[in-house]
């Protein structure tokens, strides 16, 4: 692949979160709806719990998302509110269920979706972080995932997964990533002239690591000024 420029990188990473923040990058729901991801306006993230996950390991989870979107935005500053396993995200969960596996995308569009998060129906913006012990759809490797599209984030914490604390963190950390606006992969970008590639980052596939690299970090700062601009543009009408 061929390199890119710094400038071309940032410019691109801008210019998918402002397409992002138009919802021409969401697919729509079976109604025919495009919901735009204004989940983060609030500041508010409600964190589902089964029942069978320890405290301990719900608390190491919120502790990390707290973490990286401080990193990522202090300006932020999310509220959690654990709701343990509320019959609400019970029922969404149950619904994207096929053969006892989540579906993950189906669960992510019902979040979206939501009638607790649009105040024309009564709710209020918010992320949804869903902890689960049951295993993804057709995928006995992944322990997580996560969009911006859509504010949510699914955790899949099969048999002694709940227990791993050290790395559970970093597929936190990483999750939070995406939840962030990261959409690819630091791999899926190995090319970018100023940036010297490194494994050492938390957004590769692997997530062996917890730090961000330089590029990453770059990719964050350009996503949110896209997303901000838009908004901006959005209310001023233009
Ligand atoms: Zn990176
Ligand atoms: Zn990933």
């Amino acid at each position: 692949m061929k390199p890119w420029t710094r400038n071309e990188f940032c410019e691109h990473v801008y210019n998918v979160a402002r397409q992002t923040m138009r919802g021409l990058r969401t697919e729509p729901t079976t109604e025919r709806v495009i919901y735009l991801p204004h989940w983060w306006t609030k500041s508010e993230i409600r964190v589902f719990s089964e029942a069978s996950v320890p405290r301990r390991t719900v608390d190491l989870i919120v502790d990390a998302i707290a973490e990286r979107t401080r990193e990522v935005l202090p300006a932020l500053k999310f509220d959690f509110r654990l709701l343990g396993n509320h019959e609400s995200s019970a029922r969404q969960v149950a619904a994207s269920l096929v053969n006892g596996e989540i579906d993950e995308m189906k669960l992510f569009s019902l979040a979206l979706s939501e009638n607790w998060r649009d105040e024309s129906r009564g709710g209020r913006q918010h992320g949804d972080i869903y902890i689960t012990t049951k295993p993804p759809i057709g995928d006995a490797v992944s322990w997580a995932a996560s969009t911006f599209q859509h504010g949510a984030m699914l955790f899949c914490l099969t048999g002694d997964r709940v227990n791993s604390r050290e790395f559970l963190r970093k597929v936190t950390l990483h999750e939070t990533g995406h939840l962030m606006g990261q959409y690819s992969h630091c791999d899926e970008y190995k090319n970018v002239a100023g940036f010297t590639y490194t494994e050492a980052c938390n957004m590769h596939y692997a997530c062996t690591y917890a730090e961000l690299c330089k590029k990453c970090r770059t990719h964050f700062l350009w996503w949110w000024r896209g997303v901000l601009d838009e908004v901006e543009a959005q209310s001023a009408g233009t």
